[in-house]
Parts: structure tokens; sequence; C-alpha cells
């Protein structure tokens, strides 16, 4: 057995992943699962119910083992004896079983518990995904979001019995907008793309109230985040790229000449998915604002500047913060999120309904229509249904206040110490195409360039699930070419990132020396390289009895 400059054995793993050492697929205290549908059965379950009423006629009378999944009838089915339920149900009785699994207690605790250790997340490790900011949850906030008074309450109650809900929301309001410098604040948007969206709508109304509603262009430089173009083009705007410089930065001059009587206005990443600081900022929203455009910043990264940067103070009309990036609440896997827009004082009054106003009284009032005569007639309409994620405000409201003004400015200081820490520490090991534009601020970003022929970044990624850490953002930023952009967060220690550094130096400097074990990587994972592209353009997204499956065919 040989051992490489890195450490690594090739000989130690199975090669591929495929054949398993153990006969019951497990390694070592890692359990091997099935799906829910395999391991179950109809006939089992983990409680008692009372024997269901029988059902006449054509209806569903009992279990049928083995059945697919149940249908239901289009016609009026027979009601269960004396009931009339079928008139209830409008005639949508079901006809055959569902073809639930069914599972006991135990095996059902141990299914869902099994399957949870295959999951990795925040709590088990350094999770260095750039642009996506997998901070810390602090517990307190878990505990503050579950107070009763925040937790049991309903969208509908009384005005009245929810006044201190509302009063969270008006708290946390008055945070943003007095951290951001802007005028006013929209908090019922659900995530950052929504609230992208929620921008580029109040941009669109402030025009057309103008009579400026041909104004189709939106600029979005070429480091934007994907969703800024995504938004413009959802909204109705034809989307115009701008160029990035050699430093990684917006093209200033690019932009202020293609500015003209058809723009609507401009998308900006600040900081941008390069991780660099948009120096001209203040420069650009003059000039957006001189040739009757607006500004819309795309804040997500707002955790990097918080308590050192007002947008407001950079000329931006409209921008977007994720509380689940800047101020910790939790990625909810789509949802629910919250993504506040702060306006300035052009937008507000085209902003969302409903929203919070505080009386002269102190009492907490729910704006909720554009009626006439009423302080907000210009809305552009709503984006969801009620007012927001209350448990997103609490919990987010909660952060800024254990940290405080001066705790929200060390929070960016740190991420942003963080990230250099990396990008100094791994610049010699990977190319950092734009090490030489000065510090980055909250995540580092990293290229392919200079690994061995034949490897790329999937390959550097893969390699560190083997040494236990969540992989990084890779091939984003589009701007360089096999991008790793890696964001540490503020909270990561000097020793936990010190580890991840030393994994990742190893792993890169084997995707430069050209070890060929790397390309077959993870092989410690339970499960090793995966055909993504078929995964993404064949996904089976339906399980299928396999005896079942073959006699359809
Ligand atoms: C995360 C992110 C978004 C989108 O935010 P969601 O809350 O995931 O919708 C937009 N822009 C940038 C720069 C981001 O990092």
């Amino acid at each position: 057995m040989s051992i490489n400059a890195s450490g690594w054995r090739p000989e130690a793993p199975v090669a591929g992943g495929k054949a398993s050492p153990t006969v019951t697929g497990n390694k070592g205290l890692m359990l091997e699962e099935k799906l829910i549908f395999e391991i179950g059965d109809v006939e089992t379950t983990g409680v008692d119910f009372a024997e269901a009423p029988p059902l006449q006629g054509r209806g569903w009378g009992g279990a049928v083992p083995g059945a697919g999944l149940g249908e239901t009838s289009p016609t009026p089915s027979p009601s269960p004896e004396g009931e009339g339920s079928a008139d209830l149900l409008a005639g949508l009785f079901r006809t055959t079983p569902i073809g639930l699994p069914g599972l006991s207690e135990p095996e059902t605790v141990r299914h869902y518990t099994r399957l949870s250790r295959q999951n990795y997340g925040i709590d088990l490790g350094f999770f260095p995904l750039g642009s996506c900011t997998m901070k810390h949850n602090p517990r307190l906030n878990e505990k503050m979001a579950r107070l009763p008074g925040f937790a049991d309450i309903h969208p509908l109650q009384p005005v009245d019995s929810v006044q201190g809900a509302l009063g969270v929301i008006h708290e946390l309001a008055t945070w943003l907008i007095t951290l951001t410098g802007m005028h006013g604040v929209a908090m019922s948007p659900k995530a950052g793309a929504h609230g992208e969206l929620c921008g580029i709508l109040a941009i669109r109304a402030a025009l057309e109230a103008k009579g400026e509603g041909h104004r189709k262009i939106i600029l979005v430089p070429e480091s934007a985040h994907g969703t800024n173009p995504a938004t413009a083009a959802f909204a109705g705007y034809q989307v115009e790229d701008i160029p990035a410089t050699a430093e990684g930065r917006v093209d200033t001059q690019a932009l202020i000449a293609r500015l003209g009587p058809d723009v609507a206005g401009v998308m900006i990443t600040n900081p941008n998915t390069c991780g660099l600081f948009e120096r001209d900022m203040r420069t650009i929203s003059d000039a957006v604002h001189a040739a009757g455009g607006y500004v819309y910043c795309d804040g997500a990264n707002f955790n990097a500047i918080v308590g050192r940067v007002r947008p407001g103070d950079l000329g931006i009309d409209a921008m977007h913060i994720n509380l689940h990036k800047t101020f910790s609440t939790p990625h909810g896997g789509g949802g629910p999120g919250s993504g506040p827009v702060v306006l300035s004082e052009a937008l507000s009054p085209f902003g969302p309904l409903p929203f919070v106003a505080k009386q002269a009284d102190g009492h907490f009032a729910l704006i909720e229509e554009e009626t006439a005569g009423d302080d907000h007639p210009h809305a552009f309409g709503r984006m969801v249904a009620f007012h927001g994620q209350m448990g997103m405000f609490t919990r987010a409201l909660t952060y800024i206040l254990s940290h405080g003004a001066d705790g929200l400015r060390q929070v960016a200081e740190d991420a942003v110490l963080n990230a250099n820490y990396i990008l100094r520490s791994l610049d010699t090991t990977l190319d950092a195409p734009f090490g030489a534009s000065g510090p980055c601020m909250h995540e580092a970003l990293f290229s392919d360039n200079g690994l061995a022929t034949g490897f790329s970044t999937i390959d550097i990624a893969k390699g560190l699930i083997d040494e236990g850490f969540h992989p990084m953002t890779m091939y984003f930023p589009l701007v360089v070419h096999g991008a790793m952009l890696i964001e540490p967060t503020e909270t990561e220690s000097k020793a936990a990132i010190d580890q991840f550094v030393a994994a990742l130096r190893s792993v890169a400097e084997r995707a430069k020396a050209g070890d060929v074990s790397l390309k077959s990587a993870p092989h410690f994972a339970p499960r090793s390289r995966l055909d993504e592209t078929l995964a993404a353009r064949k996904p089976v997204l339906v399980w299928k009895e396999p005896v079942l499956a073959q006699a359809a065919e």
C-alpha cells in the first residue's frame, strides 16, 4: 500500500463505493435505511383505531394488502350507514385503499431518526455555502418564537387581541429602517427572491404613477445573483447584462453609458456575488436617478456590512433583507422564510399592503386597504394573504436585541475577518481570481484554474464530503470558471476554520496532483458519486412497488 504526498491511501475505501463491505450495508454505526414503502406494509399500524363502520355498496370495505395508492370515485358513491356522508364528500368517496405503509411506533421513530442522521445541517458542522449565509441559529431566538403570544395566534384575530405581536413587527421594522438608513419597509415578502419581486413591483408602480410605464429595461451586472434577472423578467421587464471589470466589480462606465429613457432601473448585488463591495454605488445611484430610473440593491449579503454601511446613504431605492441570512433565522428549505424590503422615500408610497402602523395613542393598527382618504392610497397590491412570517420576525428581533447595534457591527466585522482568513490561507494553494482586488467581504472566491487536467470543482467538493465538510457553493458566480464560493460566517472559531482550511488544502493538492481516487469520491458517504446530470434530467419522483411497476409494463 502506497501513501502519496497528501497522505491519502487509495486502496482503503471501496472504489466507487458500490460493493458494500458489510452484509447489512451499514457502515459502522451509520445505518442504511430503506424507503418507508419498502419497510412498512398496509396491515401494520402503530395505533389502535376503533373498527370503522362497514360501507355499503361500491365503497371501499377494508384493507387490501399490496394495493397501490387509492382512487376516488368521480361519481356519487353510496354513503356509510345512515350518515349521508356521500353528500358531504361531494361524491369523492375513496373506492380503493389508500395504501399507506404502516409501522410500529419504535420502527417509525427509528426510520426518521436514521434518515435525519443522513442529513447535514448547521448544528452538525461547518457549512461553508457561499451566498447562502448558513448562520448559527441562536436557541434564544427559538425560545422567544415559541412563546404562546407569538406562536399560538391567528392572522385573522381581532387586532386588539394581538397588540404585542404587531408591536414586534413594528419594532423589527423600525430596526431595519434604522440599520439601512431607509424610509420605509415592506415586511410581508417571504424570501429574498420574493422581496426582489416586491421591490421591482414598487419601482414599476412608481414609474407608472409618473407616466413612465414605457421604461422596459432593467440593467443587471454579470456578477448579480441569478434571482435578479429572473425577478426582472417575471415582472415583465427586459434584462440587459452589464459586464464586470477584471477586478470583479460592475463596469460603472458601461452601466452609465447604457442609461436612458428606456431604462426603468438597475439591480445590483452589494456586496456582490464575487464577495466584493461595489465601491461606485453612490456614483451609480446618482447617474441612474439623473436618468429617471430607480436603484434596486440585492441586500442578501447585508450580513457583511450591517452596522458599517447604510444602503440609504448609497442612494438605493429598494433592497431586500434575507432575515435568514443577516439575522440568523433558519433557512426553511423553501420556507417559511422572510425577506422584508426597505424602501426609499420615493418608493415607500407604493409599497404593498398590509402593514403595521403605530398610532398617536400607542395603539398598533394593521393598514389593510388602500381606501381613499387613508395615507397609503398608492400601494401596488399585496404580496401575501396576511402580514408575513411571525415566527421569523420574532427570531430576527430577538437576534437584533440580543446583539445590540454594536454587536451587529461586530457580526459583520467578524464575518469579513473569517472570510479573509480563508482567502489568505488558501490563495497559494488555489487560484483566487480576485485575490488582487483587495480584501473580500463575507465570502472568499476561488477558481478551478491550476487543477490537473480532467479535474474540476466538483471533485474538490466531493473530496470535502469524505473529510466531513459540507461542500462550498460550486460553479457560482458564473463570471469565474469552476467557481468555489466559501462563506464561513462569524460564529466559526479559528480552530474550526483551520481544520476546514487543512482539509480543503489537502483535497486541492490531490486535485492538482491528479489523484484519480478523487474522481470517485465521496467514498465514506452513504452514497458515493452519483450521476447528477441524469438525476436532474430524469428525476424519479414517485415510488412504485417493484411488482406493480413490472405488471404495468
Ligand atoms: C440568497 C440570495 C438571494 C435569494 O434569496 P432567497 O431568500 O433564497 O429567495 C438573492 N440574492 C442573493 C445575492 C442571495 O445570496
